[in-house]
């Protein structure tokens, strides 16, 4: 199994580590050509929404990439990752792939409570820790988002078709069982 793990900026080479533990190829995806791959899954991992989306457009990337995702290949999205795929940001005008119907407030937790880690309940998995870096949190889903994981009130894991999307870094913990929750679901397809 091929999974494609965006490297334009930000944590990809801890994925990349992870999935590579379990067992499955990757490829970093930092140009146009990287793109080449027939690939079975996508990373989008955790940095700066901003400057990701700028480079994707950038580097003639986007098009190519929101297509997949569109067409149903299976994606694994932190944190600025989960800001790519939302349709809609509260706090922020702009909108990037837009294939996940949530709206997503950036910086949610503000500059004073920049990192905090929990262990809480994901659904389907168990207790998982979780590493939130000036993390966003989803406000409100469209019809036949499932939500995964909430903490305090606020939705932080989200689950649509095979687009799996949370706020905090899973692979920045020792735990692998949402890196395997999405190779399995790659593997289904
Ligand atoms: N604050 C970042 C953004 O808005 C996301 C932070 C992260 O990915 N750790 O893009």
């Amino acid at each position: 199994m091929k999974i494609g793990v965006l490297a334009v900026q930000g944590a990809f080479i801890e994925h990349r580590n992870k999935l590579e533990a379990l067992g499955a190829m990757c490829v970093e995806l930092r140009k146009k050509e990287d793109l080449r791959n027939d690939l079975d899954g996508l990373v989008l991992p955790g940095g700066e929404s901003t400057v990701q989306g700028k480079l994707l457009r950038e580097l003639d990337m986007f098009d190519d990439l929101r297509d997949r995702i569109a067409n149903g290949v299976p994606v694994l999205a932190t944190c600025a990752g989960l800001i790519l795929l939302a349709e809609k940001l509260s706090n922020d005008n702009h909108v990037y792939f837009g294939t996940l119907p949530v709206t997503v407030r950036r910086n949610a937790y503000g500059r004073q409570l920049g990192s905090f880690h929990v262990s809480q309940e994901m659904k389907g998995i168990g207790i998982v820790p979780m590493t939130f870096i000036r993390a966003p949190y989803i406000e409100s889903v469209g019809g036949r988002v499932e939500i995964l994981a909430e903490v305090d009130g606020n939705i932080v894991a989200v689950r649509y078709g095979v687009q799996f999307a949370m706020s905090f870094h899973p692979e920045l913990d020792s735990d692998t069982r949402i890196h395997q929750m999405f190779l399995d679901a790659c593997q289904e397809r």
